[in-house]
């Protein structure tokens, strides 16, 4: 077999210390790599490139497709941006898979039968960082969600139960509040979900669906959901297994994948030679499967069963009453190297089938639109909800008419509730007389009444109907 070139970061903190103990128990079992190294991480950021990455390892990335990185420190303040964000956004590495697995009665848990897999959208949603203070005020965070993400981190969910022979897809999502971004999600999910008709499809609200998670986890199986419920879901999921050193995630893309632990650098023991590098370890046996070389992978995880079944421990793991020994990060590898070729006796025996397939978004026609009207967001610390109407509607012009203003999305005039906290943040809806659509022209000459009238708009959004379906919330309380 030819050598696959991999690209290699270090990290910090405990980085240097499980990427030394994984590297050396994957050429213990013979994984047939060869291995670049980039640096990325809290020297890189400090040295002046804000996103923790030199052009130059962008280069490897590109080349070698696979990036098996340890964890980093993000120094604080500074405006550094997340080095993980800007890599899967920017390699568009759109699905975050997280296989969450209790390994009882050798770890402690309290859920010894969990075996889930979050899969977790991981480009867009409120990570699309897109933030603006509006008013003294108000600041506003952005949360995308669109068609194609959608669809392909969705369809991605049923490959891989398909592939892994996993019997169900649970989506989570909160669709009773965001009709609309969530609300799409599910149609899409409903949708899919009939192509693949001998894979159990079921969906829940996130904040329930969370709490069953961490309640009992073994009614689960494949998760798919958006990009913040999925990072919140993810780490309840893998600590509930144990350790949060014991859970491994990759990053997919069309053509480039990244394997990392799920946990951080660990500067609390970092340099004590006591971490776990099982996140690292089962990570880069994803790896191994992504590369082709599955009878490696599965050798390796084997042995690192067999490891834990042997009580072998590291600290955070460790437990007078279910551990035979506690060892450091490198007595652990060397442990684990020692196993090679052995199978675990109670815990089930890893077998890696085929790859779930990536398909290409293949883009559909876009539906025809029409504008109704126009939301004006509107700063004002002083006014009422009357008075400020009153400028409004002496501004509204022939073509269009004021139907409500909302504050913070509750309804506040007209007959808002004397009750209703408001802030300086207005949203005013302007819609079309009579159901008529409007023009761009309208929306600006609607604005240039509002300027003369001393009015000051912060932003607007236009109002659309999407083949004929009105594609706006409704102010709440209308
Ligand atoms: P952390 O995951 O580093 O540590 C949380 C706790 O878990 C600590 O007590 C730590 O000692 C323990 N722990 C973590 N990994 C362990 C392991 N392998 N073995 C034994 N114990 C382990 O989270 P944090 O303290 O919130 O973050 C530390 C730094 O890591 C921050 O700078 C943060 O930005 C960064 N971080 C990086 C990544 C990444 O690179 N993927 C992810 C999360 C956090």
């Amino acid at each position: 077999m030819t050598k696959k070139t991999i690209t290699v970061a270090h990290g910090d903190g405990i980085g240097p210390e499980i990427m030394k103990a994984t590297l050396k128990i994957l050429e213990a079992a013979g994984a047939q790599i060869e291995i670049e190294e980039i640096e990325v991480g809290e020297k890189v950021y400090k040295s002046g490139f804000n996103s923790g990455i030199k052009p130059e390892a962008w280069d490897s990335l590109r080349k070698n497709k696979v990036l098996l990185k340890a964890p980093i420190t993000t120094p604080q303040g500074g405006g550094y941006k997340s080095l993980n964000v800007t890599i899967r956004k920017s390699m568009g590495l759109f699905a975050n898979v997280r296989p969450c697995v209790s390994y009882h009665p050798f770890v402690k848990t309290n859920h010894p039968q969990m075996d889930v897999v979050i899969i977790r959208e991981n480009e867009e949603d409120l990570y699309a960082g897109i933030e603006h203070r509006q008013t003294d005020e108000v600041v506003q965070c952005l949360k995308l969600i669109t068609k194609p993400g959608s669809e392909k981190i969705i369809r991605y969910a049923f490959e891989y139960a398909k592939s892994y022979g996993r019997k169900k897809v649970t989506a989570m999502i909160k669709d009773n509040i965001m009709k609309l971004s969530d609300g799409m999600f599910h149609q899409i999910f409903k949708e899919i979900s009939k192509e693949y008709p001998d894979i159990e499809a079921d969906h829940m609200i996130i904040d329930i669906g969370m709490a069953k998670v961490a309640n009992n986890p073994s009614q689960f199986d494949v998760i798919v959901t958006p990009n913040l419920y999925g990072d919140i879901l993810s780490d309840i999921a893998a600590e509930i297994t144990g350790s949060v050193g014991l859970a491994g995630s990759c990053n997919i893309g069309e053509n480039i994948a990244m394997f990392e632990a799920i946990h951080g650098s660990a500067p609390d023991i970092a340099g004590k030679g006591i971490a776990n590098p099982s996140g690292l370890l089962l990570s880069s046996i994803q790896m191994l499967v992504h590369i082709g070389q599955k009878e490696v992978a599965e050798k390796i995880h084997n042995a690192w069963m067999v490891t834990l079944e042997q009580g072998i421990h590291t600290g955070d793991i460790y437990r007078d009453d279910l551990s035979h020994k506690k060892v450091g990060t490198q007595e652990f590898a060397d442990a684990v190297i020692a196993n090679l070729g052995e199978k675990p006796h109670t815990l089930k025996t890893a077998e890696y089938k085929s790859l779930p397939q990536i398909f290409k978004y293949v883009r559909k026609p876009a539906e025809p639109k029409d504008l109704k009207g126009v939301d004006v967001f509107v700063d004002d610390l002083k006014c009422t909800p009357d008075s400020l109407a009153e400028v409004l509607q002496s501004c509204q012009g022939d073509d269009m008419f004021l139907q409500v203003i909302t504050n913070r999305g509750v309804k506040v005039w007209p007959q808002g509730f004397a009750e209703t906290f408001c802030t300086d943040h207005w949203r005013c809806r302007f819609l079309g007389n009579d159901d008529k659509s409007v023009s761009h022209k309208d929306v600006i000459a609607l604005l240039s009444r509002l300027d003369e009238a001393k009015v000051d708009f912060i932003k607007t959004e236009q109002l659309y109907e999407f083949s004929g379906k009105r594609a706006y919330s409704a102010a709440q309380g209308t």
